[in-house]
C-alpha cells in the first residue's frame, strides 16, 4: 500500500508523522512510536511532580518566614510590655507588679524561644544570644528593684548605667530580626507567587507540547498499524491469487466452492441450481513454452485468463489452479446442459489463436465438466471428477466432456490396477521381453531394446501401453524403472557369462530425468552385475527431457559421464526441438515408426525419413529406424544410410529364451531375414486393451 491510501494533507501533525514514517522501517517506526509515546509520558510527570515539588518548598518557606515574623513581632509587643511592667513594679512596688512583671518577661522569653523554634536549627545560636541578653536584662532589672527599696537616690543612676543597656541591647536584637523577618517573608511570598506565575505558563506550554508529540507519536503508531493490517490483507490477496493472471489460485478456488456446496445444502433437495465445475486444461501450452519461451507462454496465460473472464457468467469464479490448468466455478448453474453450454463457450474462445508479438498462437483447451450432485459436499471430489472428465475429453479430442457415473467405474479400475502395479513390481510380475537392432550394414545383431510386460496373475500378459502411463503418473514410475534396468543388467550379465555380447537398451520416463538419484542407481546396478556402461543404452522421448530440460540435462550428463548411451526416442514425433539434441549428450536417434512404417507407400513419410538421417549424422549420431515392418522399408533405409533397423521384419519383442535362439539363426542374417516378416498382423490383438 503506497501513502496514497494514507491521509493526504501535508503540513500541521501530518508531516512530521510522514516524515518519521518514510525514514524509519515500519518495525522501527513503530517502536520509536512507543519509546517517543513512553518519553513524553515521563516527561509530563517529571514535570509535574517537580513543580508541585518546588512550589510546596516556596510555600513552606513562606509558611516559616511568617511563623518567625509572627514570633519576632511577639517579642517585640512582650519586651515592650516587659518593660512597662518593670517601671510599675519599681515605682509601686507590690505582689500584683511582681506578678504582673513576671508574666511578661515570661512572655518574651516564651516569644523568644518560639521565635528559635520557627526559624530552625540554623538560627539557634543566634537565638541562644538573644536569650541570654533578655536573661541579663531581667537581672539588671532585679538590681534595680533592689536598689530602689535600698539607695533610691542611687537608682535613677542604676537604671540609666545598667537597665537600659541591656533592655536596648535586646531591644535593638529583637527590632533587627522583625524587620529581617518581614523582608525574609516578603522574599518569600515573592518565590511563591513567582514559582505560581511559572507554573501557570509553563503548564499549558508543556501540557501542549507534550500532547502534541503524543497526538505525532499516535499518529506514527496508527499508521505503522495501518500498514501493518493493509500488508496483511496483501498477503492473503497473494496467498488466494496467482501472481501471473491475478485470478483466484487454488486454495481460494476450494474456499468458494466449499461456500457454495454449503450453501446448496443449506438450500436442500429442492433447490433447482446445482454447483458445477469446469476444469480447463491448455492442450498445446507446453510445447509454446519450451519452443518460444516462457515470455511467450505468460502472455498466453493472461490472454486465456481475459478471454475466461469474458465468457464466464455472472457469478461465476475462474481461477488458475497451476500451469496451464484453469477453473470455473459456477455456484447456482441451471444444470447439466447450462454447465455444457458454458463449457462449450468457454472451448470456442479458447479456440481462437493468441497473437503474441505478430506470432499466431493456437493454443485450444479441453474442458471437463462436472456438476455436483445434491448432498455432495465435496470440492476435492469435484475437482477429481472434473480432471478425470477433463483428460477423457483430450483422450477423444472432443473438447468438452461431461463427467458422469460411468467414469467412476473407469476411475475405480484404474485405481485398483495401480495398487496392483504397484504389488506387481515388489513381487517380480513384471516380465522383458527383447527386441533386436538389427545393423543395416549387414554386421552381426549385438543389441537389444528390453520392453516390459506385466504376467498378471487374472488378467495374463498385459502390454505396457496398459501400465506403464498409469505409473508415470506417479512415483511409482521410479521403482518401475530400477527394476526394469536392473532386470536387464542382470540378463545382459547372464549372456556375457554364456559369451554372447549383447548390449540392452532399458526406455526412461520424463519422471525418471527429473530424479538426481537416477544416475548413481544406475551406476550401482553396473557394479552389481559387472557390466560394463558401454553395454546399457536409455531411451528417452523429447517430451521426456522437455519436462523439465534444466533437470533433465544434468541427470542426462551424469549417465552420460557414466559411459551409459543416451537414445532419443520416437524422434520426429513430438515437438522436435533440434538445438535440444544438439546440446545433449545424447548419442542414437531412433526414427519414430509412424514415419517409417509408411515410408515405402509415402514419399513425403520417405522424404522426412532421409532428412532425418541426414540430419543425425550431421550432428554425428546413430540412427535406428523403428517399426521396420518389410522388406522394401529395409532396403530403402539401407539406401539412405540408416545404421540400424528395429521392427516386426527382424522380430518381434521376444522373451529372452527365445531370443537367443533367434540370435542363433536368423540373428546371424538379419539383413536378409530367414523367416519372411508378416507385417501387417495387429500387433496386440491377444492383449486387453487399455482401461
Ligand atoms: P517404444 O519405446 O517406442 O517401444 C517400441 C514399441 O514398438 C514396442 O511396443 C514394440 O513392440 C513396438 N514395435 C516394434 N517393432 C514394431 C513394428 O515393426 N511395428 C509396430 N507396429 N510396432 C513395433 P511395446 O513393447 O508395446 O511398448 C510400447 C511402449 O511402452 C514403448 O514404446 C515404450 O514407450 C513403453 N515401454 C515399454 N517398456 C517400457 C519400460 O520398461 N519403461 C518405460 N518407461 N516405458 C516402456
Ligand atoms: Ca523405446
Ligand atoms: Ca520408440
Amino acid at each position: 500500500m503506497g501513502t496514497t491510501t494514507g491521509v493526504r494533507r501535508v503540513g500541521g501533525r501530518v508531516a512530521p508523522v510522514r516524515v518519521l514514517s518514510r525514514l524509519l522501517s515500519r518495525r522501527v517506526t513503530s517502536r520509536v512510536a512507543t519509546a517517543g509515546l513512553v518519553l513524553v509520558l515521563v516527561v509530563l510527570t517529571a514535570f509535574s511532580v517537580t513543580a508541585a515539588v518546588s512550589n510546596a518548598r516556596a510555600t513552606d518557606k513562606a509558611q516559616r518566614s511568617a511563623a518567625v515574623a509572627h514570633w519576632a513581632e511577639q517579642a517585640g509587643r512582650s519586651l515592650l510590655a516587659q518593660e512597662d511592667a518593670a517601671d510599675t513594679l519599681v515605682a509601686e512596688g507590690g505582689a500584683d507588679a511582681q506578678a504582673e512583671y513576671d508574666e511578661a518577661a515570661a512572655a518574651t522569653r516564651t516569644a523568644l524561644q518560639e521565635l528559635g523554634r520557627a526559624a530552625g536549627a540554623a538560627q539557634a545560636e543566634r537565638v541562644a544570644g538573644w536569650l541570654a541578653l533578655h536573661a541579663r536584662y531581667e537581672v539588671a532589672v532585679a538590681g534595680l528593684l533592689a536598689v530602689s527599696t535600698q539607695a533610691p537616690a542611687a537608682a535613677e543612676e542604676y537604671e540609666e548605667d545598667f537597665v537600659d543597656p541591656h533592655y536596648e541591647a535586646i531591644e535593638d536584637v529583637v527590632q533587627r530580626a522583625v524587620e529581617d523577618q518581614r523582608t525574609e517573608a516578603g522574599a518569600a511570598l515573592a518565590d511563591v507567587a513567582r514559582s505560581q506565575r511559572l507554573l501557570l505558563l509553563a503548564t499549558p506550554a508543556v501540557f501542549g507540547a507534550g500532547l502534541a508529540l503524543l497526538g505525532v507519536f499516535l499518529g506514527v503508531l496508527t499508521r505503522s498499524r495501518l500498514q501493518v493490517s493493509a500488508q496483511a490483507a496483501e498477503n492473503e490477496h497473494q496467498a488466494l491469487h496467482d501472481a501471473l493472471t491475478g485470478l483466484p489460485n487454488r486454495t481460494r478456488l476450494r474456499q468458494v466452492g466449499e461456500r457454495a456446496l454449503r450453501a446448496a445444502a443449506v438450500d436442500g433437495p429442492g433447490r433447482d441450481r446445482a454447483v458445477a465445475l469446469l476444469l480447463i486444461d491448455l492442450d498445446r501450452f507446453k510445447e509454446i513454452n519450451d519452443t518460444l519461451g516462457h515470455a511467450y507462454g505468460d502472455v498466453v496465460l493472461v490472454a486465456v485468463a481475459q478471454r475466461l473472464s469474458a465468457v464466464v457468467p455472472a457469478g461465476a469464479t475462474t481461477a488458475r489452479l497451476s500451469g496451464d490448468e484453469f477453473a470455473l466455478l459456477l455456484p447456482a448453474c441451471a444444470g447439466e446442459d447450462a454447465a455444457l453450454e458454458t463449457a462449450q463457450r468457454v472451448h470456442a474462445a479458447l479456440q481462437r489463436p493468441v497473437q503474441v508479438e505478430g506470432v499466431l498462437l493456437s493454443v485450444e483447451a479441453s474442458v471437463g465438466v462436472v456438476v455436483a450432485s445434491p448432498g455432495q459436499d465435496d470440492v476435492g471430489k469435484l475437482l477429481q471428477h472434473a480432471d478425470i472428465a477433463m483428460y477423457a475429453a483430450k483422450e477423444r479430442g472432443s473438447g468438452v466432456c461431461l463427467y458422469g457415473p460411468e467414469f467412476d467405474v473407469h476411475n475405480a479400475e484404474r485405481l485398483n490396477l495401480l495398487g496392483e502395479l504397484r504389488r506387481a513390481v515388489e513381487e517380480g510380475e513384471l516380465v522383458l521381453h527383447y527386441q533386436p537392432k538389427v545393423s543395416l550394414s549387414g554386421e552381426p545383431v549385438d543389441a537389444v531394446e528390453a520392453l516390459v510386460r506385466w504376467q498378471h496373475p487374472q488378467r495374463g500378459l498385459l502390454a505396457p501401453d496398459v501400465f506403464i502411463p498409469l505409473a508415470e503418473r506417479t512415483a511409482l514410475v521410479h521403482p518401475l524403472t530400477r527394476h526394469v534396468v536392473d532386470a536387464a543388467l542382470q540378463q545382459c550379465a547372464r549372456w556375457r557369462a554364456a559369451g554372447r555380447v549383447v548390449r540392452v537398451a532399458v526406455n526412461v520416463s520424463a519422471r525418471n530425468l527429473c530424479d538426481d538419484s537416477l544416475a548413481p542407481d544406475v551406476a550401482a546396478m553396473l557394479r552389481r552385475w559387472g557390466v560394463p556402461a558401454s553395454c546399457l543404452e536409455l531411451e528417452m522421448t523429447e517430451s521426456a527431457i522437455l519436462a523439465d530440460p534444466a533437470r533433465a540435462r544434468s541427470v542426462l550428463q551424469d549417465l552420460a559421464d557414466l559411459g551409459v548411451t543416451l537414445a532419443i526416442d520416437d524422434f520426429g514425433a513430438g515437438y522436435t526441438s533440434l538445438g535440444l539434441v544438439k546440446d545433449l549428450p545424447v548419442h542414437t536417434l531412433k526414427i519414430d515408426r509412424s514415419f517409417v512404417s509408411a515410408m515405402g507407400a509415402d514419399g513425403a513419410d520417405a522424404f522426412i525419413v532421409r532428412s532425418l538421417v541426414d540430419l543425425g549424422h550431421h550432428l554425428g549420431l546413430s540412427i535406428v529406424a523403428e517399426g521396420v515392418e518389410d522388406r522394401c522399408t529395409a532396403d530403402l533405409l539401407v539406401a539412405l544410410g540408416c545404421d540400424v533397423a528395429q521392427g516386426y521384419l527382424y522380430s518381434r519383442p521376444l522373451p529372452a529364451a527365445q531370443l537367443e535362439a533367434w540370435l542363433d539363426t536368423a540373428g546371424l542374417d538379419a539383413q536378409r531375414p530367414l523367416v519372411p516378416a508378416t507385417p501387417s498382423r495387429p500387433r496386440r490383438e491377444s492383449l486387453p486393451s487399455a482401461p
